[in-house]
């Protein structure tokens, strides 16, 4: 193998590698983006749970205060009636008081009925509270986790990019454009093994001539398809 693929091949595991970090770093938003997802449908359910509690709470004023209205005509009334001197107002005022006070022991029973449902509403408010906050532990810790998986990913990045850097200066300049074009190009690769007659890079058949330039061949041979660079691993 000519010495100089071999120090391409030592580049590309490089490569790869950094490569491969760069994917892991792109990934992590829309993970982070996953584990905050999960938050979003209990946190709405809370709001409409604590929602419901505060509108019957103020559907139970509204009663309260439809009530109190009531119990004050009532005593208005009975003020009137022990007043009065006919005989017909006093009747009609009795009759008024009696339907005020059927009113208000109707408003009463309606209140009592909120007032159960209210006990049903905290409580489902409180369950869904517990919910949330079983998944809001559950998405810290993902959270945790892939902020220090980025910690982790940088410091590699940085380690392998530094090592990159000091490989890429041994190699000749045009040879480097040439193989960073390539790798650029394939995504993956610039430098491929023969399996056969089949470059591993583009799994495509190889002209005999190549096959035989690059078992014999002391200069780069490329793959006539892909365009990477091609060599047979050599026998131990
Ligand atoms: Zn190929």
């Amino acid at each position: 193998m000519p010495p100089e693929l071999e120090q391409l091949l030592v580049l590309q595991d490089k490569d790869q590698h950094i490569r491969k970090l760069k994917l892991d770093l792109r990934r992590m938003p829309a993970d982070k983006e996953r584990a905050l997802n999960k938050l979003a449908g209990e946190t709405e359910a809370v709001r409409a749970a604590k929602e419901a509690v505060q509108l019957n709470e103020v559907a139970m004023k509204n009663l309260e205060l439809q009530i109190k209205t009531r119990q004050d005509t009532i005593t208005k009334l009975k003020v009137q009636q022990y007043e009065t001197r006919k005989n017909e107002e006093f009747k009609a005022l009795g009759h008024e008081t009696e339907r005020y006070g059927k009113e208000v022991t109707k408003l009463e029973d309606d209140e009592l009925v909120l007032m159960e449902k209210a006990e049903l509403l905290k409580a489902e408010h409180a369950a869904k509270g517990r919910t949330l906050a079983a998944t809001q532990a559950v998405v810290d810790e993902e959270l945790a986790l892939i902020a220090s998986r980025q910690t982790h990913v940088m410091a590699q990045l940085a380690e392998f990019e530094g090592i990159r850097a000091g490989l890429a200066g041994k190699v000749d300049e045009d040879l480097l454009a040439t193989y960073d074009r390539i790798f650029q190009n394939r995504g993956d690769s610039a430098v491929a093994e023969l399996n056969g007659q089949v470059c591993r890079g583009c799994n495509m058949k190889v002209t005999p001539a190549t096959v035989q330039a690059a078992k014999v061949d002391k200069t780069l041979v490329s793959c006539p398809n892909c365009g990477r660079f091609v060599y047979y691993a050599e026998l131990p």
